[in-house]
Order: structure tokens, then sequence, then C-alpha cells
């Protein structure tokens, strides 16, 4: 197997289970949050900072590199980790949901996706295999195949055509596949449909692909829809092979897909609250602009063990959100991947104690807590 995924622990209360994926540019224990570095970088932080926040894979997009820098410009550079400076491994999704959310200007066909780019207005081609291949050139350690996305509340003849379409690329990503070195994930589509969910996990478990994603969740679904396709979605993926749930990710959505057996995740939250100055935190998200803070010598979260909350009091950081200085949304962001890397630890051990249901439900119980008080003393 390309991939190697050892399953080390499960929970006996739960779907839960602990693993360790080895790739060419190290191993990932598992569960996982992926940092989202779209453009090939993480919004305000280093790759330093990142290891020095407990990151251990970064998220880049095929569509966005596609058109800057371009793929000529990872061949002559040495690929990803070289370009940005990070070390570690690189997951590539395939453009698939960025096409999705383009507005107007692209048609898609059997062929593949054609549309406008935005930095030189010429038209496009995003086909499976133009997807691997510049993949291939960006030099990821896991590659996503092409899948089409439709939204949530498309009708179910829609939601199955996509479905079918996204299984014919799949297999042609698979084919388009020339390094070895290189991990390929597909994508489970069939929208909010259990039966569509099921067929789709069921014909990709029947190739040899190195991980198996879920993917077309977020696009207008409930958060009720989304943990019981997750579930169902992960119960149908084979066992021996990495889980990944694709673009969602508030902690609880985290806590439930990890009870559920899933092993991945990113989402942009985390860096994208950052910048309009709100912190997760042990008691809840913190709106860093409101008046309450700009005289608070409290840290951000006293229970955070973060260079930001170690330096810096809440009226440091309200003061420079009201400046609008770069540094106010750099430290957050730091703050709340940090936030959710110690989520995601903490859970690794649970599961390893076999406390990973209990621990689970403690903290959702907490974030509904501290959500409930939030809105009652009007702190949100
Ligand atoms: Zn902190």
């Amino acid at each position: 197997m390309i991939l190697p995924f050892d399953r080390t622990a499960t929970d006996p209360a739960s779907r839960a289970r602990r693993g360790s994926i080895l790739t060419p540019h190290g191993r990932i224990e598992t569960p996982v949050f992926m940092d989202v570095g779209t453009h090939a970088f993480v919004t305000n932080c280093a790759p330093a900072d990142l290891a020095a926040i407990g990151t251990q894979v970064v998220l880049a997009n095929t569509y966005h590199l596609m058109l800057r820098p371009g793929p000529e410009a990872f061949r002559q550079l040495g690929g990803i980790h070289q370009f940005m400076g990070w070390p570690g491994p690189v997951l590539t999704d395939s453009g698939g949901y960025q096409i999705f959310s383009l507005p107007g200007d692209r048609t898609i066909t059997e062929k593949g996706a054609r549309f406008k780019g935005y930095t030189n207005q010429q038209m496009l081609l995003l086909s499976p295999e133009r997807s691997i291949e510049v993949q291939t050139a960006i030099g990821s350690d896991i590659m996503m195949v092409l899948d089409e996305c439709v939204a949530s509340t498309s009708d179910e003849a829609t939601t199955r055509a996509a479905m079918e379409r996204t299984h014919r690329w799949a297999l042609r990503c698979l084919g388009a596949r020339t390094h070895a070195d290189q991990a390929l994930f597909a994508i489970v589509q069939g929208g909010i449909v259990p039966g569509l969910r099921r067929q789709s996990a069921a014909f990709l478990a029947e190739h040899p692909f190195d991980g198996f994603a879920i993917g077309g969740l977020a696009v207008g679904d409930t958060r009720a829809q989304r943990e019981d396709l997750t579930a169902l979605s992960a119960e149908l993926m084979p066992a021996d092979r990495p889980r990944y749930l694709m673009g969602v990710g508030t902690p609880p959505d985290l806590l439930q897909a990890m009870l559920a057996g899933v092993d991945m995740f990113d989402c942009i939250i985390p860096t994208q609250l950052a910048s309009q100055g709100t912190a997760f935190t042990s008691t809840g998200r913190v709106r860093l602009k409101r008046m309450q803070n700009a005289v608070s010598e409290a840290r951000l979260d006293e229970q955070c063990g973060c260079a930001t909350c170690r330096d810096f009091s809440r009226a440091y950081l309200h003061h420079l959100f009201k400046c609008r200085e770069p540094l106010g949304p750099r430290l957050v962001s730091l703050h709340n991947l940090h936030y959710y890397h110690t989520l995601m630890a903490d859970s690794r051990q649970a599961i390893e104690r076999g406390t990973f249901a209990a621990y689970a439900k403690r903290q959702l119980d907490a974030i509904d807590r501290h959500e409930h008080s939030a809105r009652r003393f009007g702190q949100t």
C-alpha cells in the first residue's frame, strides 16, 4: 500500500479510532485536524509557527495553485514543500469544490470543468487527468480525486447524476496517477440521500484508493443531516484506510465525526474567525472587538498554553483589532489553531485510554453550556 495506515487503538464505547499514517514527509497521528493553506500559505502563519502549535498537515488547493503560481513553477522550484518552506505532509484538494462554488462562468461536461481563470481571464479546463497532473507537479503527499459537488438542496436525480460522474472521474484519476509515492483519496458523494451515500461508498470501496473522503456536506444541509450522513458514510468505508471529512469543522462537528470513526478534518473556521477577532476558548467563543475586553487584563484563555495566551492580555488583543493591525489576526489565528490541535491531541489520548466517548460528551456538554450562557448574558 502507498500510504501505510496503522490503527493503534479503538474506543470501546464509540467508533472512534486512533491511528497513524506514514507519508513521504513524515508521520501523521490521527485523528488529525489539517490547517487550511489554500494558496500554499496558512494565512498569517509561517511554517515555523505551525510546527510550534502542533500542525501536522497543511492542506492546499489544486484549483487556486494551477492558476497561481501554476504547475510549471512547482516543477521548476521542486514542489510545494520546498516552495512554501513546510517540510511536513501536504494534502491537495482537487478543485472540485471550487468549480462548484465559482460564480457563473463555468460549464461542466463529462470531460471536465471549463472555467475562466481569475488571473488572466482565459478559459481553462480542469479534467480528472489535468487535476492529477497539476497535483503531481505540486508534489503533495495525498492527492484528491476531482469530484462533482452539488448543493444539498438539489433534487435526487441531479444528486445521483453528479455522484455517478464523480465515480467515473475517480476511476479516471486513478488511471492518471503517475507517481507511486503520491497517495490518492476518493470522495464519497450522494448529497443528503442515504441510499446514494451507501451506493457511493460501496462503489468506491471496490477500488484501490489509499483513503476515502466524505464530500458534499456543509453546502446547505443542517447539522443533524451532516452528523447522520457522516456516520453513515464512515461506517461504509473500509476500516483499514483513513477517512476524511472535507471542510466540516466546528469543535462539535469534529467531536461528533470522531465518534463516528472519522480520522482527518479540515476547515477554514479557526483562521477565518480569527481574522474577525473571534477566538475559540475553553469557556466558549470570545469576540475580542467587544468593548468588554478593552481594559481586560485576563488572558484570552486561562487554560491555553499558546504564546498568545502566555504573552498578551485581552485588552492588548482588543487594541490590535481596533487599530486593524495584522498582528491581531495573526496572534488569534495561532491561538485558534493551537486550540484545535490541542482538542485533537486530547482526543487521541482519550481514544488510547478507551475513554473517548465520555471525553467527547463532556466537551460537547461544555460547549453547549457556554453557548447557552453566552446567549443568556449577551456575550456573543
Ligand atoms: Zn492560546
